[in-house]
Order: C-alpha cells, then structure tokens, then sequence
C-alpha cells in the first residue's frame, strides 16, 4: 500500500482512494479496488462500531437468481453472474448458504399474464433450471402452499451476508488496506484534484472517493455539493417470525407474484440460515432512516421527510 499517512485516532491523513462506508457495497467495491490497483492506498471509513450493521445485516438474505429483471440490463447480468460468484465465493471461504429453490406462486387466474413474463424474463436471462409448475408442482415442493401455477427457480438461495461482508474486510487488510469503523464522514470539501473528507477520526485527504453510505447516501451527495433532489425517504417493512415449531411447514422460499405497479416483490415466507422463517414485509414510512424499531424516531430524518 502505497502514500498512508496515519492521524492520530487511526484514519490515514492521505490516501489515494476513500470507500465511505462500510455496508457490503463499500467493501465489494474497496475489495475490487485493491485488486484493479494493488499500488494504490485503499482506506474504508465505517461509521458504527462494526461492518455490516445496516441494510448488510437487515435484509432476506436470499440470493436471488435474475428471474425479475428486464432481459439486456445491466441488473439481469449482475444479478444472474454475481449469484454464480457469490455461491463460489462462499463456498471457498466457507460462509453458510443454502440453495434452498424459491416458488413463485399465482393463485389466481389474473396472475398468469405476470407470471408468464416473468418466465421469459427468467429464461431470457439465463436462470438456471427455472421451469413452470403446475398446481401438484407447487405442493410437491411446498406441501403447504396453494396456487394454480408456478415458477421455480432452484438456484435461489440463502446466504449468512453478514459473514460475507467481514470475509470482504478480511481480504481489505490482507491486501494491505485500512478498514476503520467508529468513523463517521461529516464533511467533503473538494482540495485542488483531491477531496478532504472531515470525520470523526480528524480528516483523511483523498485522490478519489467513493460514497457507499446507504440509506444516508444523499447526504453525502448534499455535502459533497450535488442537488438534494433525489432524497432518501425512510420506509420500514416489518416482518414476522414463524414459530419454531411451524418452521416445517416452509422449505424454501415462497413468493407472490409482484405487483408491477409496486417497487416490491411481495409479502414472502423466507428461510433463513440458521432456521428462522420470516414472512413480511411490509411497507411503513419510518420515523428514521435506521428505524429498525417503531420507537425510533429522528428529528432530522422526519424534518427531511416532511419538507
Ligand atoms: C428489508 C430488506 C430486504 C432485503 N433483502 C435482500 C435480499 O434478500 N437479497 C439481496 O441481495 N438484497 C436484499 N436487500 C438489499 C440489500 O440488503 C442492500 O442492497 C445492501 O445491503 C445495501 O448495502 P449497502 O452497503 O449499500 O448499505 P448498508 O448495508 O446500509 O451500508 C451503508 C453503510 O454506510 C454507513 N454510513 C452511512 N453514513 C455514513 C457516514 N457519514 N460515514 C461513514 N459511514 C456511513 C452506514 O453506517 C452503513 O454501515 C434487502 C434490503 C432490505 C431493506
């Protein structure tokens, strides 16, 4: 690693590239980073007290297969490669997952024109082994489903994204990168060809930075001099847990078919490494942006919610 100069709480005063953020997009992108560019000086800034907190450690934990996406986009060939490379990737560095299939499920004759797209987007795209079921194909897979007709997609999986994300910061420093966390970026003032980023360590001079901040990414577009239009607004989905006992009655991962006119998938039973089936979520404007519970509500977040 090349030109760190450390200031006195840990974050280097002068890197070549600055990841902000410590979610598993920041570490993807920094792991990529010290790879393409094994000279240059690499540094991540975390604000929480550890990696992977946020959306990395709040999500389904499903590795989807490509079955959503427009055929030719960008997302369908990500979604379909990055499954592929995930799976491998876990298996080397042995992070849990499960290929555990998923059923999309109509269970009404209005869905068919849906599901039906969604068939030859998935094969469009190249999802491996998806095939059509018919009403005794859903129960055959899922004894406790009811539908007319079907998708399933056995590549579907789940994956422990928390341990992928410190398996990524385990490849940072051993490439000779920093990953520092307790450090919030308050500031970004643009310095001749570099940026100084003010944080809560002092401030680090950077040739280049990439923002990965998540649900807080537009503030650090605003700090940085962009427009405030887009603006993040806080939505929480609430899920439940289904009882130890009633966890038999799911196998794998079962969805409805989506509502085109909603920016979500559905209400859906998800399996989880470690046994948990959670059913959800729902969608509620939050009173914050980590509002993981009802009760947390934050001045700021419903001021830029409101105005
Ligand atoms: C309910 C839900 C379910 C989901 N299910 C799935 C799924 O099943 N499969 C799937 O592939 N994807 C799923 N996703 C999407 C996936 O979780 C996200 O795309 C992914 O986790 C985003 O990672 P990130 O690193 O961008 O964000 P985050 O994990 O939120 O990380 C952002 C990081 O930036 C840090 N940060 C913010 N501001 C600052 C600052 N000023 N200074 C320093 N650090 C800062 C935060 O502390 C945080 O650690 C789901 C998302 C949600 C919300």
């Amino acid at each position: 690693m090349a030109g760190t100069a450390s200031s006195a709480a840990g974050a280097p005063a002068r890197c070549d590239l600055a990841i902000v953020g410590g979610g598993i997009v920041g570490l993807a992108v920094a792991r990529e980073l010290t790879r393409r560019n094994p000279q240059a000086s690499v540094c991540v800034l975390e604000r929480e007290a550890e990696l992977g907190t946020h959306q990395t450690g709040h999500n389904s934990g499903v590795i989807h297969a490509g079955v959503y996406y427009v055929p030719g986009s960008l997302k369908a060939r990500l979604c379909v490669e990055g499954a592929r490379e995930l799976y491998e990737y876990c298996q080397q560095r042995g992070i849990a997952t499960e290929r555990c299939g998923k059923v999309i499920v109509a269970t009404d004759a209005g869905e068919l024109t849906r599901l039906d797209e969604l068939e030859c987007r998935g094969r469009a795209n190249g999802v491996p082994g998806l095939r059509r079921i018919d009403a005794a194909g859903i129960e055959e897979l899922e004894p406790h489903a009811r539908g007319i007709a079907g998708l399933h997609s056995p590549d579907t999986g789940i994956a422990d994204f928390p341990a992928v994300a410190q398996a990524y910061a385990a490849d940072i420093r051993e490439a000779g990168a920093a990953v520092l966390t307790g450090c919030e970026v308050q500031g970004v003032e643009r310095n001749g060809r570099s940026l100084r980023l003010t944080h809560s360590h002092g401030a680090t001079e950077a040739g280049n930075a990439v923002f990965c901040a998540g649900a807080w990414a537009d503030r650090l577009a605003v700090a940085a001099g962009a427009d405030p239009d887009p603006r993040i607004v806080p939505f929480r989905g609430a899920y439940l847990r289904l009882a130890p006992e009633r966890r038999h009655l799911v196998r794998s991962l079962i969805y409805p078919v989506p509502d085109p006119s909603l920016p979500f998938l559905g209400v859906h039973l998800t399996k989880h490494i470690g046994g948990e089936v959670l059913i959800g979520p729902t969608a509620l404007m939050a009173g914050a942006r980590d509002a993981y519970s009802l009760a947390t509500v934050r001045r700021a977040d419903l001021r830029d919610t409101l105005i």
